[in-house]
Parts: structure tokens; C-alpha cells; sequence
């Protein structure tokens, strides 16, 4: 069992469960063993995985990591070199692109330069030869959807890029694909825009009902809108969790380090109970102690993680617990909402610990060169073995 799966009220029943935690639930996209090579090259490595209904799930990963590619072969622009694909049951071997229940955003939108916004999204069901009043109508009910009703007659560089990007939208979820596959969709896009459209996309695909696949490197997109993640490292899906769960408990160092940030403690494993671990770690000077258990070899060498925001910073010492150390502030950076203390400690090591700024005045409790206290609870931090 995992751990994630331990913090679920065992009164839950199986109807409120999301699919993917409901024993023997139908996905509606299966990959099975899926492996592409270029030349000698595995840009996809043997990955299976289940994707249900309505889900919207993001693959996240570095540049290099093989994502496209694996969205190109769920699209059908992309041959496996082994392994199966089915779609509602439905193995997608020598199915062409077009024939599948499957539409892909490009991540350049390629949007028609001559063609209205309005004809932009109807193009896909003219070619279909769908009737004129019915793409009238369904260009419209689309256009409202992504909030375009008033702009269908401009041009696409008559528009901004977050306009741009609703118009591909529409025009990938108007001939209402079962399936629809986004690569990296919000990529052009400034931050703040990003963070709008991300509730939109959200939205717009609760309504509709389709399920979405997404491509993101940006972890905080992933984080936004996934139901639930696979983080993928060179062809590889090392973990597939809900949001929730991929930060709060990641499995390997890979993935700790690659969604937020987090301060590492290496250490050798000096106990070991069901549901406790005690690890001496030279690098923060004392035992630090996680309650929940670990399945390792006696005296392995594993790394605790501890997340900058779990982490309390006080000048008194704190009058009992365990995992607490000390340090020297060397840095503060007051961000706004937050500050963030770098923190070094006699071994040499540096933490990172994240405030909230709760009233203006906080900021200044602490300063440069103040000897402090780090302290955490024992749930606040895992271990991870590889
Ligand atoms: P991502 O989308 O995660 O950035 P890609 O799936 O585009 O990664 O690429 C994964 C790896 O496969 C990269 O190293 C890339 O150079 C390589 N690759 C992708 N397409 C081809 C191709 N057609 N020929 C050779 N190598 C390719
Ligand atoms: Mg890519």
C-alpha cells in the first residue's frame, strides 16, 4: 500500500474514489509497454500507464524527457517501436491520426493567418462537410466557451497570445475528440496570463467532459491542473500521483528535487520500526526522526526531505521536540508574501526556509548573522531511498 492510499477514510466507498484509486475501473486510455527509439536511441522507455475518463493528466518533465513524443504516438504521428496503445478499449495499431477519437494542440498554435477566428474554428468541420447551420451553430456555442463570442470576425494577429491560444482551443475541441492532447499549451503565454487560462482550460474541460492529456515542464502548471501527474526523467515515468501526493511524497530525489524545492539531509539509517525511522545525518548535525516506516537494508544511506515551508524558524529554542538544528542566517529575502531565510549550518550545509508574511512588522523579527533554530515535526518530512 501507499502512503497515499493510507489516507483515505477506509468509510470512503468505491463511487466517491476518483477512477484511478477504484480497483478494476475501465481506463479509457491505456499504454502498455510503450517504447519508441530513434536510431539507437530510447526516447521512450517501456512505460505503461492508465489514463480514466475525464481525467486531466499531465506529463511533466525536463526538455529532452520524451514527452511529446509519447503524445505524438498517442496521436498517431508517432509510430511505437514496441508496445500498445488503446483507446476505449480500442488497440490504435495502424490507425491513422485522423481516424482516431483524438485531437492534439500544438504547442505553435499554427492558426490559419488569413482565415477569421470564426472560420479558424470552423475549418476542421467544414473539411468534414458538416452543414453550414450546424457549424454555425457549434462555432458559436465554442466561441462563448473559451469567451471569443465578440471576437470572431478578427484576424489571429488581431488578437493577443492568450486570445490566440483560446482560438486553437476551440478549434481542438470542436469536433469533440474524446481525447484531447495538449502539448504544452500555455507555453507562449507571460506568467500572469498563464495563471488565468490555466482556470479556464480547467473549466472548459469539466464542462465538456473531454479527457485531456497535457505536456508541461512547468511544475506549478502541473500542479494547477492535474488530476493527476506522471513526472517523467529520460523516458521514463519515475512517479504517477495526484498533485497533492507527488509533493507531499515523492519517491525518489529525482522527483523532490524537481517539484519545488525542497532541503535534503543525507544520513544512515539507524532504526528502523513499522512506522518510525531515526537517521543519523552528518549534515544536519543530529538524528532526525520521520514517523512513518521505510522498507531499506540495515545502515542504508537514504536522504530526508524536508519542504522550506515546513520548516520553523525561531531565535529561542524550542523546549522539546526532535529535528531541530541550528544555524546562522546568511540570507533573507523578503518576497512579498513570504520571506526566504537561507540558513547554514556547522556542518557546512545550507537550508532553505520559507515564511509567510502574516503582518508588515514580521520581516523584521529576524537579521543577518542571526543564530537560530530549525525545527520540524516528525510527519513533515519523508525519506527517500533512491
Ligand atoms: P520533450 O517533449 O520531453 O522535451 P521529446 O519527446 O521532444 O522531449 O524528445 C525526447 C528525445 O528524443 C530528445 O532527446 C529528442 O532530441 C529526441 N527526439 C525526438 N524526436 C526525434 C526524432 N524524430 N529523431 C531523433 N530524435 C528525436
Ligand atoms: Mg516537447
Amino acid at each position: 500500500m501507499s502512503f497515499s492510499e493510507q489516507i483515505v477514510p477506509s468509510s470512503t466507498s468505491a463511487e466517491q474514489l476518483p477512477l484511478w484509486k477504484q480497483e478494476g475501473a475501465e481506463p479509457f486510455l491505456r499504454i502498455e509497454n510503450i517504447t519508441k527509439n530513434f536510431g539507437e536511441f530510447k526516447a521512450v522507455d517501456n512505460i505503461s500507464l492508465d489514463i480514466y475518463k475525464k481525467e486531466l493528466f499531465c506529463l511533466l518533465g525536463g526538455s529532452g524527457s520524451g514527452k511529446s513524443t509519447l503524445l505524438r504516438m498517442l496521436a498517431g504521428f508517432e509510430t511505437p517501436t514496441s508496445g500498445r496503445i488503446l483507446i476505449d478499449g480500442v488497440d490504435m495499431a495502424g490507425i491513422q491520426p485522423w481516424e482516431r477519437p483524438v485531437n492534439m494542440m500544438f504547442q505553435s498554435y499554427a492558426l490559419f493567418p488569413h482565415l477569421s477566428v470564426a472560420d479558424n474554428v470552423a475549418f476542421g468541420l467544414k473539411r468534414e462537410g458538416v452543414a453550414k447551420a450546424e457549424i454555425k451553430k457549434r462555432v458559436e456555442e465554442m466561441l462563448g466557451m473559451v469567451q471569443l463570442g465578440h471576437l470572431g470576425k478578427r484576424k489571429p494577429h488581431q488578437l493577443s497570445g492568450g486570445q490566440r491560444q483560446r482560438v486553437a482551443l476551440a478549434r481542438a475541441l470542436i469536433k469533440r475528440p474524446k481525447l484531447l492532447l495538449l502539448d504544452e499549451p500555455l507555453g507562449a503565454l507571460d506568467k500572469k496570463l498563464r495563471e488565468e487560462t490555466q482556470f479556464e482550460l480547467i473549466n472548459i474541460q469539466e464542462e465538456l467532459g473531454v479527457t485531456f492529456v497535457v505536456v508541461t515542464h512547468d511544475q506549478e502548471e502541473a500542479m494547477t491542473l492535474a488530476t493527476r501527474i506522471g513526472v517523467m526523467n529520460q523516458g521514463i515515468i519515475v512517479q504517477t500521483d495526484e498533485p497533492h501526493d507527488v509533493y507531499e511524497y515523492p519517491n525518489s530525489k529525482f522527483v523532490a528535487d524537481f517539484i519545488g524545492s525542497v532541503n535534503m539531509f543525507e544520513g544512515k539509517v539507524i532504526q528502523d520500526e513499522p512506522d518510525s525511522v531515526q537517521i543519523d545525518s552528518k549534515e544536519a548535525g543530529t538524528t532526525l526522526f520521520v514517523n512513518h516506516g521505510i522498507s531499506c537494508a540495515p545502515d542504508q544511506i537514504v536522504n530526508v526531505a524536508i519542504r522550506p515551508e515546513k520548516i520553523r524558524i525561531t531565535k529561542k529554542e524550542p523546549e522539546e521536540g526532535v529535528n531541530c538544528i541550528q544555524g546562522i542566517i546568511e540570507e533573507i529575502a523578503y518576497m512579498g508574501s513570504l520571506s526566504v531565510f537561507r540558513v547554514r549550518l556547522a556542518s557546512g550545509k545550507e537550508v532553505r526556509v520559507t515564511q509567510p508574511n502574516f503582518t508588515r512588522s514580521m520581516g523584521d523579527r529576524f537579521t543577518w548573522n542571526d543564530a537560530v533554530f530549525l525545527h520540524w515535526d516528525e510527519d513533515s518530512s519523508v525519506v527517500l531511498t533512491s
